[in-house]
């Protein structure tokens, strides 16, 4: 086990405004970052593979779940149900990874609540066009699907003022860089530095 503790991070977005991608990308720029694996009844999508993606489950299962109290969060969004095990956080952040939840306000705003010293970061699109664009290109979806979501999303939009950071996704290169600026900066904290040098400080000290 590390000596170093690592941060739990609520990474939110309207869906189409690149959060997975971006998260994707930031995991294989930076090391020891994990990225948890939530439940959920929605169907698969083209493309989705169970386990990687999410844990694909039956409402049934869903509910067993939630009365073991298994889930550290829960949400239901676009009617379908959303939660985050809280069976391997622990075991995660104890090795020294930094753990990110990809989860909307309402599962933002319960972790809040159990966990204040998680970091948030919520991801926005440059515009409203650009968004509906994303959700037109995606193609898994029909007219009337996209239509909700945007409402959805402006919806969703509107908690941004609950979270500690802000990336804008116009570019993805520079919202990569943002969100690894965000994740290095927090890893030099003064606390988090201690816990990882606690050797050299106290030779610098003696
Ligand atoms: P999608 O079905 O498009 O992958 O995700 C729809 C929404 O559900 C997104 O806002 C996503 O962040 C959110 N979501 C995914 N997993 C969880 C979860 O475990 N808990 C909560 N509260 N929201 C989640």
């Amino acid at each position: 086990m590390s000596a170093y503790t690592g941060t739990l991070y609520i990474v939110s977005a309207p869906s189409g405004a690149g959060k997975t991608s971006l998260v994707k990308a930031l995991v294989e720029a930076l090391p020891q970052i994990r990225v948890s694996v939530s439940h959920t009844t929605r169907a698969m999508r083209p493309g989705e593979v169970d386990g990687i993606n999410y844990h694909f489950v039956e409402h049934a299962e869903f509910r067993e779940r939630l009365e073991r109290h298994e889930f550290l969060e829960h949400a239901e969004v676009f009617g379908n149900l959303y939660g985050t095990s809280q069976l391997w956080l622990e075991e995660i952040l104890a090795e020294g990874c930094d753990l990110i939840l990809e989860i909307d306000w309402q599962g933002a705003q319960q972790v809040r609540r159990l966990l204040p010293e998680a970091r948030s970061i919520f991801i926005l699109p440059p515009t409203q066009e650009a968004l509906r664009q994303r959700l037109t290109n995606r193609g898994q979806d029909g007219d009337d699907i996209i239509e909700r979501r945007m409402r959805e999303a402006v919806s969703e939009m509107s908690h941004y003022t609950e979270y500690d950071y802000l990336v804008i996704n116009d570019d993805f290169a520079h919202a990569l860089e943002d969100l690894k600026a965000i994740f290095r900066a927090n890893r030099l904290r003064q606390t988090s530095q201690q816990q990882r040098f606690s050797g050299l400080l106290k030779q610098l000290l003696a």
